[in-house]
C-alpha cells in the first residue's frame, strides 16, 4: 500500500493514478508489502531550482531530485530489527515515510520531446528514478547505476503492463481540460486517448480568433500520437463542464482512421459518464478510395 501526498504546483494533465501506479510497481520489485507514503512535488524549472539550492547547494535546474528520509541501503531496509526503517513509521499516517520526490515537469515536457515519446512516460519514469532513490539505490558508481537501472526497468515494465482503468482515463480527460484554449465559447474540453501499449496522451481545444481553426481536444490528442509514432488506439475519453461532449463528425472521422472500433467515453457535470464505441458513433466511417478494402 503507498500513500502519496501530491502537492501541483505547476499543472500537469495526468492524474495522480499514474503515480500511483509507478510507486506500486517499484514497492512490489523490491517485494515490499509494508504501508509505505511519500510527498511528491510537481514543480517549474523555478520551484526545482529553488529546492535544489536550498537543500543541495546546487543553483541549478534539474529533471527530478529526491530526498529518502531512510539513510539505508536496499538490503537494509524493512527488516525488522532495522532503526532506521522504524523511526520512520508515521503513526497518524499509518505508513512508513520514504522522503520527497520533486519532478520538474517544464524538464520532463523537454525531455519527452527530445526522446519522442509521451510525456506520461517520461513523468513515469522520473517518478520511478526517484523512487529507488528513495529505496535506497544510488548511481555514483557503474555497478550501482546498472543494479539501480535494472530494477527501473522492471519497475516501468509491470508500471506499463497494467491496464488503465476507465476511472483513470476519465480522469485524465478531466485534468487536460485545464489547458483549453477557449476565449470564444468558454467550452473546455479534455481528452486522453488510451494507446494499446499503455501509453496515454491528452488534448485540449484550442480556438482561435478565425472561429474556423478550432481544433477539438480529441483531435488534439490524437495528432500527438500520431507524431510520436503511435498509432494503436484502443479508447478515448472525453471531459466537458456541462453538457456531453459527444466528439464531433470530423472527430469521428479522424478517430475512424486509425482505430473504427475504439472505446469512447464521455464525462461532464457531476461525475456523468457514458460509454460506446466509435463505429457505433460514426456506422460507414470513410476509409479510403480502394474499392474492396477488405476482400
Ligand atoms: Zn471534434
Amino acid at each position: 500500500m503507498i500513500l502519496l501526498e501530491i502537492d501541483r504546483q505547476v499543472h500537469l494533465a495526468l492524474p495522480d493514478s499514474v503515480f500511483y501506479r509507478a510507486a506500486e510497481a517499484c514497492l512490489r520489485v523490491m517485494n515490499i508489502s509494508s504501508p509505505c507514503s511519500l510527498s511528491l512535488t510537481l514543480a517549474d524549472d523555478s520551484g526545482i531550482r529553488h529546492i535544489n539550492k536550498t537543500w543541495r547547494n546546487t543553483d541549478k535546474v534539474t529533471d527530478v531530485l529526491s530526498f529518502p528520509s531512510l539513510p539505508v541501503t536496499p538490503d537494509a531496509l524493512f527488516h525488522e530489527q532495522d532503526e532506521k526503517t522504524q523511526q520512520a513509521w508515521d503513526s497518524e499516517t499509518g505508513a512508513f515515510f520514504l522522503g520527497d520526490i520533486i519532478i520538474n515537469v517544464h524538464q520532463a515536457s523537454k525531455q519527452a520531446t527530445d526522446y519522442q515519446h509521451a510525456l506520461f512516460r517520461e513523468m513515469t519514469y522520473l517518478f520511478v528514478h526517484g523512487m529507488f532513490h528513495l529505496l535506497g539505490y544510488d548511481h555514483i558508481n557503474k555497478e550501482d547505476k546498472t543494479t539501480m537501472r535494472n530494477q527501473e526497468e522492471k519497475a516501468l515494465q509491470m508500471a506499463f503492463e497494467t491496464k488503465v482503468s476507465d476511472e483513470e482515463l476519465l480522469q485524465a480527460a478531466r485534468e487536460a481540460r485545464a489547458f483549453a484554449h477557449t476565449p470564444y465559447s468558454h467550452y473546455k474540453v479534455g481528452a486522453a486517448l488510451l494507446c494499446t501499449d499503455g501509453t496515454l496522451y491528452t488534448g485540449c481545444n484550442v480556438e482561435n480568433a478565425s472561429y474556423g481553426l478550432t481544433n477539438c481536444a480529441e483531435r488534439t490528442a490524437v495528432f500527438k500520437a500520431i507524431s510520436e509514432g503511435n498509432k494503436t488506439f484502443e479508447a478515448v475519453a472525453i471531459a466537458a463542464d456541462q453538457t456531453a461532449p459527444w466528439p464531433c463528425g470530423a472527430c469521428r472521422q479522424v478517430m475512424t482512421e486509425f482505430a473504427p472500433k475504439m472505446r469512447v467515453l464521455i464525462t461532464w457535470g457531476e461525475n456523468n459518464v457514458e460509454k460506446t464505441t466509435l463505429d457505433a458513433l460514426l456506422p460507414h466511417g470513410f476509409l479510403g478510395f480502394e474499392e474492396d478494402q477488405h476482400g
